[in-house]
């Protein structure tokens, strides 16, 4: 970027490193395995509500505080709607909960800064985006290396921080937690009090994109935990990356928290087709139930064959395998895939560059997936 435009840059947009999103292709026609998107279409009765909301009301703004959508999250997950946020994808609900709640102010740093500005924790290996809303609100951070079998170790979060955020099950990973071990950091962090900064009680948020595919939800946790924020999103379980539309639940307060960050940036951040697609979605159970079962076959099938094949394969709770070929490094892998038309992730980072994310498609798209892991396996490629 040439210096000319940087000019007109102010020192936070210059210090900003944005998240790369995976790869949308529009030119050429892939198996398309790379952001954890659901291989089958949302709920019939998904699109019968956008297609009644899509009328003479949209000249009017959407409702600002999503009420028929959180009481139907509500109502689904036994919470109250005062519990629930709704945001324009878990994104931006993860982006306002860093925002809000992680201790911020880096020494010397801009604006105001935190009493104690103790770093956030969260995993060395784990969703991307992380760093980056910590870089735009001046959240001090740290990484917590995850084990060499990238598991997390629970206890490395029992210690003083700003806070701590982990999904469950991890990405790109797929390795879940048991809620028990969650729940000890919430307890810790709830009553985690620091005579000398006055610091006390922090909030564990946990990211929850892909629980639905294996790992324990928290979700009847939030009562007893007024400290933890549980985040979801309609993307990968709902089927519905295209509408945008994420959740969190929570105490009261923290949702407060989080309604204060939205009304201060944009008070309408999910239109009216999106609360009303989103609403049938999460009513529509039985088809969710039968989509992400199939989602789960699908990636023990998947797994199973891999391993036969030589490939390591962490064990998955979520709808993507994280994979390692046995000969060939990520990068090499990535590129003999990709000009077989598959597309997966890769990530070019320390520790997990060996490795590729898959998502899971359907069985005939894993099955030409399996075919050229096959071939790559067995040397045809050289
Ligand atoms: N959390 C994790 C762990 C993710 O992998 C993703 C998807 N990239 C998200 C949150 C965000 O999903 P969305 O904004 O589509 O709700």
């Amino acid at each position: 970027m040439s210096d000319l435009r940087n000019r007109y840059w102010n020192t936070r947009v210059q210090s900003l490193s944005p998240y790369i999103p995976g790869e949308q292709p529009r030119d050429r026609k892939f198996v398309k395995l790379n952001t954890n998107e659901n291989p089958y279409p949302p709920s019939p009765a998904v699109i019968e509500a956008i297609v009644k909301a899509a009328g003479d009301d949209l000249r009017r703004y959407p409702d600002p505080a999503c009420t028929e959508l959180r009481q139907t999250i509500a109502a689904r997950y036994g919470v109250k709607p005062d519990q629930v946020f709704a945001g324009n994808g878990s994104d931006e609900v993860l982006a306002f909960a860093f925002g809000a709640f992680f201790a911020s102010g880096l020494p010397g740093g801009r604006g105001d800064t935190d009493k104690a500005a103790r770093p956030a924790l969260f995993p060395d290996i784990t969703y991307s985006f992380y760093p980056v809303y910590a870089g735009l609100w001046d959240v001090p951070y740290r990484r917590v290396p995850v084990r060499a079998d990238f598991s997390i170790n629970y206890e490395d979060y029992l210690k003083p921080s700003g806070g701590v955020i982990i999904p469950n099950p991890n990405a790109p990973t797929g390795r879940p937690l048991p809620a028990a071990e969650l729940l000890t950091i919430a307890q810790y962090l709830e009553d985690y009090h620091d005579d000398d900064t006055r610091e006390s009680g922090r909030v564990i948020i946990v990211d929850e994109a892909y629980s639905a595919f294996g790992a324990e939800s928290l979700l009847p946790y939030i009562d007893a935990h007024p400290n933890l924020l549980t985040v979801h999103t309609l993307s990968k379980m709902g089927s519905l990356a295209g509408l945008r539309v994420g959740f969190a639940i929570g105490d009261a307060v923290l949702i407060e928290g989080l309604c204060r960050m939205r009304d201060s940036f944009n008070s309408y951040p999910v239109d009216r087709l999106a609360q009303a697609g989103a609403a049938a979605a999460i009513a529509d159970t039985a088809y969710y139930d039968a989509v992400t079962a199939k989602v789960i076959a699908t990636r023990d099938r998947v797994t199973a064959a891999l391993t036969a094949m030589g490939f390591e394969v962490l064990p998955s709770a979520a709808n993507f395998i994280f994979i390692r070929h046995p000969e060939k490094t990520g990068a090499e892998f990535f590129t003999i895939l990709r000009d077989r038309g598959i597309l997966a992730r890769h990530f070019n980072h320390d520790r997990i560059a060996d490795f590729l994310r898959v998502s899971i498609g359907t069985d005939d798209e894993m099955d030409v997936f399996l075919d050229e892991c096959r071939k790559t396996a067995a040397g045809a490629d050289q």
